[in-house]
């Protein structure tokens, strides 16, 4: 644009010094004739040929998207290279969006917001629109949730992203690729009915215990290294089939209730152990957890062999499950690096990071 606002000054000096004065006519000179034509259509010709070129508006009328009535918005509109920019910005218009929200709106959001927000009424996402993770169908529960628990606009985002602001199995998600490493599994989000890992491979060092191939052998290298270490661990649950953790599950009900049952056992279709993906560790000196010592040294150490502790210390409101220091999760090195640097739960982790590069 700043080489065709040059030409145009020289061209007018020169017009200027040939004939002593500039020729109204010309002013226009940077609009293509299309545009042109349909403003002296439009009857907008002599309004925009006293303003400074612009390229909203001129795409505007090239494409036949021009409407009389938002001219002084198409000048505050910043023009997008984007399929369907002048068809959208009208829509957004219509709903009574202002220019300078319609350009946060194209510069932030991403197409997936974009297309949502074009079938909704009218949202204030003003205050949302920079944050990456935002969903801009959930900008009621944010603000509710924001108020509810008093939180910042961030965590709210990510918090009811994740579901929190629902009641646990609620809104449940079936997810679309349960053979993913990096799949998230929670109360909010379920395996298909049918799934079974098609790559289980038995321990070597327990042949009762099975966990999908790439798991099975990073635990093991795991194991050793705990060992070199002096750090005697032992697996006591890995992969279990739906049935498996039906009955498992139900036994807790029975004998202590659904309420105190769902604070530490998953809900068939909901446990990371039937992903084959899920190993639960303990001390060789205790039935069924790690010392502080080996907590320790599996919180500085499993990352590197691509296990996250997925209900770590302190996350029970954010998992909605007891403390288990115990379990394992394999995601592969480089997200349990990530995962580990950044020090959140995994259910954050994944809505901050991975959900939009998953199918699921
Ligand atoms: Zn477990």
């Amino acid at each position: 644009m700043k080489q065709k606002i040059t030409k145009i000054m020289i061209g007018s000096i020169i017009v200027f010094t040939l004939v002593g004065c500039a020729n109204k006519q010309t002013e226009n000179i940077l609009y293509s004739s299309e545009a042109i034509t349909i403003m002296k259509e439009q009857e907008v010709y002599d309004t925009i040929k006293k303003k400074e070129y612009n390229k909203t508006v001129e795409t505007f009328l090239e494409q036949k998207a021009f409407q009389k009535e938002y001219l002084e918005e198409y000048y505050q509109i910043d023009y997008v290279e984007e399929k369907d920019f002048t068809t959208r910005v009208n829509t957004l218009l219509d709903k009574s969006y202002k220019p300078e929200e319609i350009n946060i709106i194209f510069k932030y959001l991403n197409e997936k917001n974009i297309s949502k927000l074009l079938d909704m009424e009218y949202q204030n996402i003003t205050e949302y629109v920079q944050i990456p993770n935002v969903e801009v169908d959930k900008i009621d529960r944010y603000n509710a949730y924001k108020e509810k628990e008093n939180l910042d606009i961030n965590t709210a985002v990510t918090y009811v992203n994740i579901g929190l602001d629902l009641e646990y199995y609620s809104q449940i998600q079936t997810i679309e690729d349960p053979s993913s490493y990096t799949v998230l599994l929670n109360k909010y989000r379920a395996l298909p009915e049918d799934y079974v890992p098609d790559d289980l491979t038995s321990l070597s060092i327990n042949p009762n215990m099975q966990l999908r191939k790439e798991a099975a052998e990073h635990y093991e290298q795991l194991q050793d290294a705990a060992l070199l270490d002096n750090v005697r661990i032992i697996p006591f649950s890995a992969y279990r089939s739906k049935t498996y953790q039906t009955r498992l599950y139900n036994n807790y009900v029975n004998s202590d209730g659904l309420k105190n049952a769902d604070t530490y056992s998953a809900r068939p279709r909901h446990s990371e152990h039937e992903l084959g993906l899920a190993i639960d560790v303990r001390s060789s000196v205790l039935l069924d957890n790690l010392t502080d010592n080996d907590y320790q040294w599996m919180q500085n150490n499993s990352y590197k062999y691509g296990f996250i502790i997925r209900y770590a210390k302190g996350t029970t409101p954010i998992t909605g499950y007891i403390e288990e220091p115990w379990h394992l999760r394999y995601v592969g090195i480089d997200i349990a690096t990530d995962v580990h640097e950044k020090n959140i739960t995994y259910d954050e982790y994944y809505d901050l990071y991975l959900k939009e590069t998953e199918k699921n």
